[in-house]
């Protein structure tokens, strides 16, 4: 049976549900008449699950996926191509199988959302009509928090990496064009940002390619936080057995200035001369969320109903992945932004056909973290929805960290990876 019999199928069966829809202008779809446009803005973690599960689910859901790249790079294991052990290639995914899902993949810049109009504007002029909208547009940096930073010269000169692509290259060619015996200073913000775990994780694979390599250099891990904020003794046995000699953690070390012209980091009490400064800036939801007042929570992240991902700003929007208020211990993860999809795609098939969301959604995160070329280590958490505090709650006893470093995880690491990018992007 082939998915548009079951579309079909579906369809049939929803019938009486879908009286009394606007049925979005007609459309139609290859598999029947449209139960409704839905536009996604940002094809990464959040955004290109969605689109895949609206079309597995919703089957002929008309959706539209906007990203501003022609292909995906992930994040997740980006850190190792900084590490010399994999190459950019490794880690980027064409859209060709949402594509064959019969997603329409638009490459463009969205510029505006005209929530009261339901449409979606794109730089070259392009509007997109949509009945709901998801928005996944990651995070984007408040740059102007860090004195000297807000210029184009700063920001080429410290590069933050924490988008995989260009940077991760740029930061790579930094560290091999770097002299043996010179000065590599991480800068790590306050929690919270994307990815709790991943700047321990890039000092760790920075100091396992100069310890290969460049002996005689160092890492300054410069953290703004009072300690690590993930998988901490793990990461502080790691750092202690691998890279004694290498690598030097400073907990309470907040970025306050750079100097582009000296290759200065200027903490609160002293200056940092670095040969290369990778400043992870603070961070809040991506740009397009705040034009669109999405933003309510904090003056930096977006609100939204658990049952259906969708803001509590703006109706008919579903906000997703790190631009999100996170839950309580719920992490800024790839791995979560999947699972906001789903739960999203799910609501919004059932919104479109009038039928009620699933009230009790359980989501889950698992977070792995290489401490060297092959080992790795792992955090998880499984988080149920509440119905009385209207939020997701981690359930007791669920989930932890790894034992020890292992390369049995490396394998799951890399396994996990493969999975994740086929959930999101592989034709089913
Ligand atoms: C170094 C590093 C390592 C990480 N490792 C892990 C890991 O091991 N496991 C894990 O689970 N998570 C990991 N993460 C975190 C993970 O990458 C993010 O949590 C995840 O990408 C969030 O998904 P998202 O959909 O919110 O945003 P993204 O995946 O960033 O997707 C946002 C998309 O929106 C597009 N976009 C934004 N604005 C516009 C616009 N106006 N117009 C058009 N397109 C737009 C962007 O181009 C982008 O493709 C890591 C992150 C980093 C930086």
């Amino acid at each position: 049976m082939n998915m548009h019999t079951i579309s079909r199928r579906r369809l049939l069966a929803a019938g009486s549900a879908l009286t009394g829809l606007s049925l979005a202008g007609c459309a139609t779809t290859d598999s029947g008449p449209s139960i409704g446009r839905v536009v996604v803005v940002g094809g990464g973690f959040g955004g290109a699950t969605a689109a895949r599960y609206l079309k597995m689910w919703g089957g002929n859901v008309d959706v539209t996926m906007v990203d501003r790249n022609p292909q995906f790079v992930s994040c997740p294991i980006s850190n190792l191509v900084l590490g010399g052990y994999k190459q950019i290639s490794e880690v980027t995914v064409g859209y060709e199988g949402l594509k064959a899902m019969g997603v329409k993949v638009v490459q463009g810049e969205v510029t505006a959302i005209d929530t009261a109009g339901k449409r979606v504007r794109l730089a070259d002029g392009t509007q997109l009509p949509y009945d709901r909208l998801v928005v996944s547009p990651g995070v984007d940096f408040m740059n102007e928090a860090i004195a000297g930073l807000a210029t184009p010269a700063a920001q080429a000169k410290f590069l933050h990496s924490w988008k995989a692509g260009p940077q991760t290259v740029a930061l790579r060619q930094q560290l091999t064009a770097m002299r043996d015996g010179g000065v590599v200073a991480i800068s790590i913000p306050k929690a919270p940002y994307r990815c709790p775990p991943g700047p321990y994780e890039r000092a760790c694979m920075v100091a396992a390619y100069l310890k290969e390599h460049k002996p005689r250099s160092k890492v300054l891990v410069l953290d703004g936080n009072g300690e690590i904020v993930s998988k901490k003794g793990l990461f502080e046995k790691a750092f202690a057995d691998r890279y004694k000699g290498i690598l030097e953690y400073r907990a309470n070390a907040e970025l306050k200035e750079v100097d582009a012209g000296n290759g200065v980091a200027k903490l609160e009490f002293e200056d940092v001369k670095a040969d290369v400064i990778n400043v992870i800036p603070p961070q809040r939801a991506g740009d397009i969320a705040r034009s669109a007042g999405l933003i309510n929570q904090n003056n930096r992240w977006v609100g939204v109903n658990w049952l259906t991902m969708e803001s509590t700003a703006v109706a008919g929007i579903h906000v997703l992945g790190d631009s999100t208020m996170s839950a309580p211990l719920m992490p800024k993860s790839g791995h979560m932004a999947n699972q906001h999809a789903k739960v999203a795609a799910a609501a919004i098939v059932n919104l479109l056909k009038g039928e009620a969301v699933n009230a009790t959604p359980v989501v889950m995160n698992t977070c792995y973290s290489f401490v060297s070329k092959t080992e790795v280590v792992h955090v998880a958490s499984v988080h149920q929805y509440n119905a009385q505090q209207k939020q997701f709650l981690t359930v007791p006893g669920s989930g932890g960290v790894s034992a020890a470093a292992s390369e049995v995880e490396g394998r799951n690491a890399l396994s996990w990876a493969n999975n994740i990018w086929s959930d999101m992007l592989s034709k089913a």
